[in-house]
């Protein structure tokens, strides 16, 4: 990296540092230094309360010094190496342990991207005849396909970080940074000691401990909003869905649990409540009437459909968004009842009555092509559904469609269905977009890229061997000094 860019870089990164409020500030140094990996745009890793969380631990525990990199800082901002610390502007070789936060099956590609240019191996084996730094990796996406990462990794956490990382640390400090010495712990899985995960320790109890932002930032998805997890898993089973199969038990966190945290923080005005389906948290109605009594904003604009009632309505359009977004997930009657999310045409043709005449000013939807037996009929019903939609749209209110691929996901009861080919996706979307024209002139639609879908379906069932393809990257990282990442099509 030229001096000029890694002074855009580094002007960048202490922009965005100033744009936080940290409730406390990190040890930077300690008897181990553990850099924490979001190998996405700060945006999104500073919203995720699983990154959060992980920070916070291990900011509490002494004798370990923790410091941030976000890589890339920001979409579209080309960010290549050398990596350098988001606090001190240390470098990535220089830590202990390099923990990787993998939300996101795309995010894989970015480990080659990251250790390519440092000359660490991607192979487990090759590094141990090496001082390296150890590798640790947690996330959803770890959770839903760990296997795939089994022969990068020294360590790997599928589960819920609060149950494994007190302990981890803590072996760590007492017995040296070494996988072998935390291979035994519940919810651990040392690939070089076991075939398989440690069984993990019982569900984290979110009740007590409920995930928050300690940092938040005006940059962060929600608009600057502080965060607090509402519930963690969710209570249905749709058939695509890793809700369910990553975070079971659905763990709602009690409505006064809110309360005295909110009390604690009495400086908050606007508050994004992170849940996989907040409107299915059984306390929503005190919850809602909490923060309209409070005048604290909501900042979820992503809501269920089937709960808006006209009194959730009514507290929504007291302390919530203007615009609305709701997830039929397709316009064909017979695929929603095989997803376990049945729709009454009728019902939600008067919840949308409703949303308008409660004076929201816009409704996205959001839809899912490539569902398991999906056929042209079903998607000329999707467009029909939309049109329906767009008849009892009023003017001067705004409607937006998106439309994502499926992608069949380990765990999930549509785990063994077929992910299609990208041309199968673009023939769809142009069958979509083709009666759309017509029938919906003044709708905005947004499709996924066939190719991204394509590229998520193959992460999602990638075994071990993913770790040669990854090894091939860093290798042509090293050569060409570029990386074209999929997920963000732009360069690190
Ligand atoms: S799609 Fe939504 S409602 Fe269905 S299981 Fe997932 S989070 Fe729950």
């Amino acid at each position: 990296m030229g001096l000029k860019h890694r002074w855009s870089i580094e002007s960048l990164s202490d922009a965005l540092l100033k744009s936080e409020k940290r409730e406390f500030e990190a040890a930077r140094a300690g008897r181990i230094h553990l850099g924490l990996i979001f190998p996405a745009p700060y945006a999104l890793g500073i919203s995720n309360l699983g990154f959060q969380t992980v920070h916070r631990i291990a900011a509490s525990t002494p004798d370990i010094g923790v410091e941030r990199f976000f890589i890339p800082l920001q979409t579209g901002v080309p960010h290549p190496p050398p990596y350098y610390s988001f606090e001190s502007k240390r470098p990535l070789g220089d830590f202990d342990v390099l923990a990787f936060s993998l939300s996101f099956e795309g995010d894989f590609h970015a480990i080659a991207a990251v250790l390519g240019p440092l000359g660490i191996p991607v192979l487990a084996e090759e590094r141990r005849r090496k001082r390296f730094p150890l590798l640790l990796a947690g996330g959803a996406a770890v959770g839903s396909n760990p296997a795939a990462l089994s022969r990068i990794f020294d360590i790997l956490v599928p589960g819920e970080a609060e149950t494994v990382l007190p302990d981890l640390l803590k072996r760590f400090l007492s017995e040296g940074v070494e996988a072998g010495t935390a291979a035994d712990l519940p919810g651990v899985w040392a690939p070089a000691y076991h075939s398989a995960p440690n069984p993990p320790r019982p569900p984290h109890d979110v009740a007590s401990e409920p995930a928050y932002a300690h940092i938040i930032s005006e940059k962060n998805v929600f608009g600057g909003a502080a965060l607090f997890e509402i519930m963690r898993g969710c209570p249905r089973a749709c058939a695509f869905c890793l809700a369910r199969v990553l975070y079971y038990p659905a763990r709602p966190v009690p409505t006064k649990r809110l309360v005295e945290w909110l009390d604690q923080r009495p400086e908050t005005t606007e508050l994004g409540l992170v849940a996989p389906s907040l409107f299915d948290h059984p306390e929503l109605i005190s919850i809602l009437e909490l923060l309209a009594g409070r005048g604290i904003r909501l900042r979820n604009s992503s809501v269920k459909w089937e709960a808006l009632s006209d009194q959730i309505l009514g507290l929504l359009a007291k302390c919530g968004p203007r615009a609305l977004t709701l997830a039929p997930e397709t316009g064909s009657l017979r695929l929603r009842a095989d997803m376990s999310k049945p729709l009454s045409e009728e019902r939600f043709f008067a919840t949308l009555d409703r949303i308008w005449h409660h004076g929201f000013e816009s409704v996205k939807l959001y839809f899912m092509i490539g569902l398991p037996e999906e056929t042209d009929a079903d998607l000329e019903e999707t467009a029909a559904f939309i049109a329906g939609i767009a008849d009892k749209t009023p003017s001067g209110k705004s409607l937006s469609a998106t439309f994502s691929g499926f992608v069949p996901k380990g765990g999930t009861a549509w785990q063994d269905c077929s992910a299609l080919p990208a041309t199968e996706f673009k023939r769809k979307f142009a069958l979509l977009r083709s009666v759309l024209k017509h029938s919906v002139p003044r709708l905005s639609a947004r499709f996924e890229s066939p190719e991204d879908i394509v590229q998520q379906a193959y992460l999602a069932k990638v075994g071990p061997e993913l770790a040669d393809t990854l090894n091939e990257e860093a290798h042509a990282w090293r050569r060409s000094g570029r990386f074209q990442n999929r997920a963000w099509e732009s360069d690190f």
